[in-house]
C-alpha cells in the first residue's frame, strides 16, 4: 500500500488510509461474487451499503474500472476519459495487463476545492486549495486507487439563484498517474524499496516520457528542483534508507524529490525503454548504487547549470 502525501508541502497525517481502500475492494469484491452466483435481497442490501459508505452518488462499473465518484452522472463522465487514457498510457508504459478492472475511487476531501463568490456581474476566485485534510493526496495498493477530490462550491447569486462548481477531472491527473504507477510496478511485480517506489511514480507523474524514453531536454521542473537542494542533502546512503514517515518528517518532500532524480538518472542510463530500464534498476545491488554517488551528483550539477543558462 503506498500512500502519498502532498509532495510539496509538510502535510499532517492520520492513519486511515488502509480501512477505507479495504472497504473499496470488498465493495468490489462482494459485488464480482455475486456476478458469480446469484444476488440474494440480502447480499445486494450488504453490496449497497458498502457502496454507500464512500460517499458515492455514482458508481460506474466500465470495462476496465469501476469508478466510484461523489459527483453526477455528468460530472463523473469528465472522470471516464481520463482514467481510461492515464490507465492504458501507464499500463503501456510498463508492459503490463490486468484482467481484473481496477477500482478507482473518489474520494471527497472537505478542504480540497475552490471557493469564489459573485458581485456586480463579476466572479471572484476568494481561495483555491490543493491540501487536504490530513495531507494525503493519493493512495494505491491490490488493483485499487483512490485520489481526493474537492467538493462542489455553491456560489450564490445576487437573485438567490446558486451556481456549482469545482475543479475539472485534468486537476487530478498527477496524482493519478502517480497512484497508477504503482498499481502497474506491482503488476510487473516489482517489490521495491521505497526510494525506488516513490521515485519511479514521480518520474512517471513528473517527466515527459516518449516512446519509453525520458524526455530531459530541457531539464523537467522536478529536476531542476532536485538539482538546487542543498549539496549536502545528497547522499545515496541516506536515500536508500528512506522511509516515508507518519506523520511525515520535514525531510520527506526532499527525499521524495531526489528519489525522482535518482531513479530518472538511473532508467536514463541504462539507455533502453522505461520498462526494461525499470527492471534493469530494481535488480541492481545496492553497492553498485553507492558507487554512483559521484555521477549522480554531477548528474544533478549539469542540470543546475543547464536551468541557470536557459531562461
Ligand atoms: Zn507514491
Amino acid at each position: 500500500m503506498a500512500r502519498d502525501p502532498m509532495r510539496t508541502r509538510d502535510p499532517r497525517l492520520e492513519n486511515h488510509g488502509e480501512r477505507t481502500v479495504t472497504a473499496a475492494r470488498t465493495v468490489a469484491l462482494t459485488a464480482l461474487a455475486l456476478g458469480a452466483a446469484c444476488a440474494s435481497p440480502g447480499s445486494i442490501g450488504r453490496v449497497d451499503q458498502l457502496a454507500r459508505a464512500t460517499g458515492a452518488r455514482t458508481v460506474l462499473l466500465e470495462e476496465h474500472f469501476s469508478l466510484y465518484s461523489p459527483y453526477d452522472l455528468l460530472r463523473t463522465r469528465e472522470y471516464v476519459e481520463l482514467v481510461e487514457t492515464q490507465r492504458a498510457a501507464v499500463f503501456e508504459l510498463f508492459g503490463v495487463q490486468s484482467e481484473e478492472p481496477l477500482v478507482l475511487w473518489l474520494r471527497l476531501d472537505e478542504r480540497m476545492g475552490v471557493h469564489a463568490s459573485i458581485t456586480d456581474d463579476r466572479m471572484r476566485i476568494e481561495s483555491v486549495s490543493l491540501e487536504t485534510h490530513d495531507g494525503i493526496l493519493g493512495e494505491a495498493g491490490d488493483g485499487v486507487v483512490v485520489v481526493r477530490v474537492a467538493p462542489l462550491d455553491v456560489i450564490p447569486l445576487p437573485d438567490g439563484r446558486t451556481i456549482t462548481g469545482t475543479f475539472g477531472a485534468g486537476m487530478y491527473e498527477d496524482t493519478l498517474r502517480h497512484e497508477l504507477a504503482h498499481v502497474a510496478a506491482a503488476l510487473l511485480g516489482l517489490r521495491e524499496r521505497a526510494w525506488l517506489a516513490e521515485g519511479l511514480a514521480h518520474v512517471v507523474e513528473w517527466i515527459p516520457i516518449e516512446d519509453g524514453h525520458l524526455r530531459l531536454d530541457p531539464p523537467p521542473e522536478a529536476l531542476k528542483r532536485a538539482a538546487r537542494l542543498p549539496r549536502e542533502t545528497r547522499s545515496l546512503e541516506d536515500l536508500l534508507d528512506w522511509k516515508q514517515h507518519f506523520p511525515p518528517s520535514d525531510d520527506d518532500g526532499a527525499k521524495r524529490i531526489l528519489a525522482c532524480s535518482l531513479t530518472a538518472f538511473l532508467v536514463a542510463r541504462e539507455g533502453v525503454p522505461f520498462r526494461e530500464a525499470l527492471l534493469r534498476v530494481a535488480a541492481l545491488d545496492e553497492r553498485r548504487i553507492l558507487a554512483l554517488q559521484g555521477d549522480w551528483s554531477e548528474w544533478l550539477d549539469a542540470i543546475a547549470k543547464a536551468s541557470s543558462t536557459v531562461p
